[in-house]
């Protein structure tokens, strides 16, 4: 009973390097993980908030618990991702293919352009997201110098 009671203290001392791994100063509990956060799209702070009011469009908080999303600044990170992603997959698949096969260059036009748009834009979202929740979580922001 005692060594159960120890391991939960070292857990949740564990848990809370971070002042957001557990709770912010507002009191809620985060949800259990930025990344299944960021794969839903929700409000990194108390997980059912939505982030998106269009396609890429951050709303301007969450209607749930008011976060404001100013903070967020995900830049270019989605989209390197998805290029060393997406062309890793894709360029593998077209070597196999054309190792296996050999076909002519139209049957590589017509299988990898709309894998190569389907899989970028399908992964954008996400993947912004993704990196809004984990800079939350991390309460990262822009470097400065004194
Ligand atoms: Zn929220």
């Amino acid at each position: 009973m005692r060594a159960a009671a120890i391991g939960k203290m070292k857990r949740d001392q564990v848990r809370t390097k971070s002042p957001r791994l557990d709770s912010d100063k507002t009191g809620y509990v985060r949800p259990s993980s930025p990344i299944l956060v960021g794969l839903k799209s929700r409000c990194p702070r108390c997980g059912r908030g939505k982030l998106y009011a269009g396609f890429l469009t951050l709303a301007n908080g969450c209607d749930q618990c008011g976060l404001d999303y100013d903070f967020a600044d995900a830049d270019d990170g989605p989209a390197v991702l998805i290029t060393l992603v997406v062309g890793a997959v894709v360029v593998g698949l077209a070597l196999a293919v054309e190792v296996a096969f050999s076909p002519p260059f139209i049957v590589h036009a017509l299988l990898w352009l709309p894998l190569l748009l389907v899989m970028s834009l399908g992964l954008l979202r996400p993947l912004k997201s993704i990196m809004i929740s984990i800079q939350y979580v991390h309460d990262a922001r822009e470097g400065e110098i004194e």
